[in-house]
């Protein structure tokens, strides 16, 4: 009798545009094109077309070089650009194990 249970929970994935690594959503930053702006969107509740990335700079700079405007189907602005690279700026450089960071 073996009691290998696997988990079963239904998780939401994503692919990161950064490495096209598929991943439960909740391990990625999301970002957004809105009307406006294409932008970081931290509560992952705004409307408009999404794309997300891992939360470490090798993906972000991947995803600025072009993978992202991509997926969103737009092309970055400067401001964008600037946006994006300061948040990008606040992450950690090394790569980080999502599965033990626990976001919640
Ligand atoms: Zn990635």
């Amino acid at each position: 009798m073996s009691k290998k249970t696997a988990r079963r929970k239904h998780v939401p994935q994503r692919t990161c545009v950064g490495c096209r690594e598929v991943l439960p959503k909740r391990s990625l930053i999301r970002i957004v094109r809105t009307p406006e702006a294409v932008q970081v969107d931290l509560t992952s509740k705004m409307a408009g077309r999404g794309a997300y990335l891992h939360d470490r700079r090798s993906c972000w700079e991947r995803g600025l070089k072009g993978a992202l405007a991509h997926a969103l189907k737009t092309e970055l602005t400067d401001r964008d650009r600037e946006r994006l690279t300061e948040f990008m700026s606040s992450l950690p450089e090394d790569e980080t194990t999502h599965e033990e960071r626990g976001y919640a």
